[in-house]
């Protein structure tokens, strides 16, 4: 059964608890949001009793602190941080600082515990940069002499000092000025349900005390992607949290900073434009007016494992679809299935590519929507993407769109026709051109560029052609002499004439086309041979 041990309890099993690693550390990992790398971790303490379950540090710390047994226990994680650090640097392993919490309760016999922290630092061979202390703001109240001698001590022996829960309890200004801490942490949680006015002030007043007291901060208890981007947005940069991973066991974390070598620790941060706050979740922001009005159609989503997961979509982004969807029914949408699979497996290659070369690629999808108001129908998306973020593996996507799907629809029209022209100019023998009245231009069909080897545009028509012998010197000037009809106006002229060096009778016609003014501009020819 489940339950809460009772205060004798905790106080009976605690030997045993720490004996059997009952009581045990979980790692929760601290990262630079901006880089994504991994600068630190925090060590908690956790406890697993064999019958009664998972015990929380809220409700056996307090036990443990009243009866003077949490030296013990801190001493005990301490010793399972250094030997865990030991086994990093043995192994080779990226090492990161770790800090350690102590309660205020520790220093009941004075200074004595630094110096058994010492001990073991020392037994097990750490520098003492891969260690922190944590204390609380609590740690001061009461007996300032004790914590500040404490604190001297720890810093003569080069430890960084981080203060927890910074800015939530009775820390007065005059505690924090005194207790010389080298990091402050802010807990997030503390400012329950949404981020508003009065938390950003909340935020903003402790951040610029650290800053005047020129302290690092990091955010704790982050657990969503708009207070990591707020705190960024505010100049903090550093964030522990459910977002990026919530407490892990020794081994995981182990090959979490294993991986961190290999792979995150190159990640470059792109941020979004050259804009490093990045206050992009904020409706309010600059960032949102310039997503919502000033670019043109675009969408942010995320790529994790496989998955894509449209975050927003701007007014435009809606518009330029034209199925009058809002942007909650985008959002709600699976996007891998509306992709057509080939194009499908494109995109993906395509985002996989930015995410090595962090270049903005294009790729144009098909895609099958369905919309209240306009039913089933396909589009055809051309997609410029961009890697905003990289946080773990889950990546921030900016992607501008334009719905081709009117010019991809004519392209393949002209395409068929085309087709179709050329199929039928096979089975009959027939050659086709536009000849342009003003400029002289002559534009072959592709079976006469094909088959007579005709360039694309030929200029000063008919000259070149008289020249090559396709319309042999006897037929020359009767055919100048159309051009000369066609430039006066006359809109129709036929003949059968010998063409080609053989002399071949072809059925050569012009039908001239007129501006609104009535002047000729164009002339479509064309030769049918004749059969008889
Ligand atoms: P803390 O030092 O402020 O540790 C942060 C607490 O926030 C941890 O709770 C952690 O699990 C939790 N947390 C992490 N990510 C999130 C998140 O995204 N959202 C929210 N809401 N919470 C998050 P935990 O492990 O229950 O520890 C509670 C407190 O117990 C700690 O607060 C610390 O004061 C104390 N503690 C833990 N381990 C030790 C220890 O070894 N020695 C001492 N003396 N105190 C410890
Ligand atoms: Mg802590
Ligand atoms: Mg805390």
């Amino acid at each position: 059964m489940e339950r809460k041990l009772s205060e004798k309890e905790i106080i009976s099993r605690l030997d045993d608890a720490l004996k059997r690693k009952n009581i045990y550390v979980s790692y929760q990992p601290q990262v630079n949001y901006s880089t994504n790398r991994i600068v630190g971790a925090e060590a908690l303490v956790r406890w697993k009793d064999p019958k009664f379950g998972i015990q929380y540090p809220a409700d056996f710390i307090p036990v443990l602190e009243a009866q003077g047994l949490m030296q013990k226990t801190d001493l005990f994680v301490f010793e399972e941080v250094c030997s865990f650090q030991k086994h990093c640097m043995d192994e080779g392993v990226y090492v990161v600082p770790i800090s350690v919490n102590i309660s205020r309760t520790d220093l009941s016999e004075g200074l004595s515990f630094v110096d058994s922290l010492e001990k073991i630092r020392k037994a097990y061979d750490i520098p003492v940069y891969y260690l922190r202390i944590e204390i609380t703001e609590k740690f001061a109240v009461g007996g300032k002499e004790l914590v500040l001698s404490a604190l001297d001590r720890l810093h003569e022996l080069g430890y960084v000092v981080v203060m927890d829960d910074f800015g939530t309890g009775f820390s007065s200004l005059n505690i924090l000025k005194d207790l010389k801490v080298d990091i402050m942490k802010f807990d997030m949680s503390f400012l329950s349900g949404n981020m508003d006015v009065r938390s950003g002030k909340i935020i903003n007043s402790v951040i610029q005390m650290a800053k005047w007291l020129n302290t690092p901060v990091i955010a704790e208890g982050v657990e969503t992607i708009e207070q990591a981007d707020y705190m960024q947005s505010m100049g903090c940069y550093y964030i522990q949290g459910q977002l990026y991973k919530k407490p892990v066991s020794a081994d995981e974390f182990f090959r979490l900073i294993g991986d961190v070598k290999s792979e995150s620790l190159s990640f470059n941060y792109k941020s979004f434009g050259e804009n490093k706050d990045n206050s992009f979740w904020n409706p309010n922001s600059v960032e949102s007016l310039l997503f919502n009005r000033f670019i043109g159609p675009a969408a942010i989503f995320t790529y994790q494992k496989g998955e894509i997961n449209v975050l927003r979509v701007n007014q435009k982004y809606l518009n330029e679809l034209a199925m009058r969807m809002d942007e909650a029914s985008i959002l709600k949408i699976n996007h891998w299935e509306t992709i057509d699979s080939a194009d499908r497996e494109r995109y993906e290659s395509v985002l996989k590519d930015i995410i090595k070369t962090y270049k903005e690629e294009e790729c144009e999808t098909w895609r099958n929507l369905n919309s209240d108001c306009c039913g089933q129908d396909r589009v055809c998306i051309r997609s410029s993407i961009q890697l905003i973020s990289v946080m773990g593996d889950q990546y921030l996507f900016f992607s501008e769109i334009r719905n081709i799907t009117a010019e991809k629809e004519a392209l393949q029209q002209l395409r068929d026709n085309v087709k179709k022209f050329e199929m039928a100019g096979d089975q009959s023998n027939t050659f086709s051109w536009e000849y342009d009245i003003s400029t002289k231009e002559m534009r072959p069909c592709s079976r006469c560029m094909r088959v007579l080897n005709l360039p694309p545009v030929i200029k000063d028509y008919p000259e070149p052609v008289i020249e090559s012998g396709l319309f042999p010197a006897e037929i020359a000037d009767l055919y100048r002499d159309w051009h000369k009809k066609l430039s006066e106006g006359a809109d129709h002229l036929e003949a059968v004439l010998p063409l080609t060096p053989d002399r071949v009778p072809f059925h050569v016609r012009y039908t001239a086309e007129f501006d609104e003014n009535g002047r000729p501009y164009k002339a479509y020819g064309s030769a049918v041979q004749v059969v008889d």
